[in-house]
């Protein structure tokens, strides 16, 4: 059973008024509270360069302050940031959900961006990788996890897979843009028109779900973010909470490890309920909140169909679909 984990430590990343708040985490219930007892500091490594680590704990030693246009730091983020990818890789090891933030699949070898400052799962990725594991990266934030794509671009022993809305931040993420080197037809970028329901998400969804079983991962490794709901102030999407269920139901026997890690996802009110819907999807239990399947409009749905086809094409030499 995948359970909610996480720890105070993280409302310690005192963003203020921020739509990336503490708020976030305070609002979901039946969480494990859990001791972090790993050092998250000896993995920034395998992904950062020491230039950013260095940037980011001299960044919250001056407190409070912006590392770009969006992205802050409190005297706690440091602290929070390393905690965060501890508590990955804690999640990585027991198949949990890691309820953390700062977020991070925006974040870079060498830059922070959007949020985020390590990037937790590409960090718990990483060190799987290097045990020789084959890992699936499923990305259903409605951003691009940039960061995650870039990082296992050119290596075929990842899959990286991002629905995301677009146009959108960061401005990446065609699906023209499916790896390089030996890592050609392991990147799969599935970009959404804005206005996209429930109906074309899952559609997407579907379509391309028959590549988790080529590929045939030792482990699912998810980055689950929730801006993609209508409710969400930051992007112009329109899942419902029954989505994210379905999601977590058909990963469901996708794979004996599945871990999860918190990306975005920024409306108080159905933030918890999107993450207890994926979690019970994951776990075969009946579905806690619905909302019922929302519907996407034709227009939307003809811009749609063009990248799906287009999308299909550029990766039918390396696939079946
Ligand atoms: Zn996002």
């Amino acid at each position: 059973m995948m359970k909610l984990i996480s720890n105070s430590v993280f409302l310690e990343h005192d963003t203020g008024q921020h739509p990336e708040n503490k708020r976030r985490l305070e609002v979901i219930d039946q969480v494990d509270m859990i001791p972090i007892n790993l050092d998250g500091s000896e993995y920034l490594p395998l992904v950062h360069e020491q230039k950013l680590i260095d940037l980011v704990q001299d960044a919250a030693r001056n407190a409070p302050c912006w590392l770009d246009g969006d992205t802050m730091v409190s005297s706690g983020t440091y602290q929070a940031a390393i905690d965060a990818v501890s508590c990955t890789l804690i999640a990585a090891d027991l198949g949990d959900f890691a309820l953390v933030r700062p977020p991070g699949h925006h974040s870079y070898r060498d830059h922070v961006s959007g949020f985020c400052l390590f990037n937790n799962l590409a960090i718990a990725v990483e060190s799987l990788r290097r045990e020789g594991k084959r890992i699936f990266i499923l990305d259903f934030d409605g951003h691009l996890g940039d960061g995650t794509l870039y990082f296992f671009y050119d290596t075929d022993q990842v899959m990286f897979w991002s629905l995301h809305q677009f146009p959108a931040f960061p401005g990446m993420g065609r699906n023209s843009e499916i790896g390089g080197h030996r890592g050609k037809g392991f990147s799969v970028n599935v970009p959404l028109p804005p206005g996209s329901s429930d109906d074309i998400f899952l559609h997407a969804f579907k379509s391309y779900f028959p590549l988790i079983e080529q590929f045939s991962p030792d482990v699912i490794a998810v980055s689950a973010g929730f801006d993609a709901h209508r409710y969400d102030p930051l992007l112009q999407l329109n899942l419902t909470v029954d989505a994210y269920y379905e999601i977590g139901n058909m990963l469901r026997n996708q794979c004996d490890r599945i871990f999860a890690v918190l990306e975005g996802g920024y409306n108080l009110e159905m933030l918890p309920k999107c993450v207890h819907n994926f979690v019970a999807g994951i776990n075969g239990i009946p579905k806690p909140y619905e909302e019922g399947i929302s519907t996407s409009m034709r227009s939307t749905w003809e811009q749609y169909d063009i990248d799906l086809h287009l999308g299909i094409s550029y990766l039918s030499p390396y696939w079946k679909f």
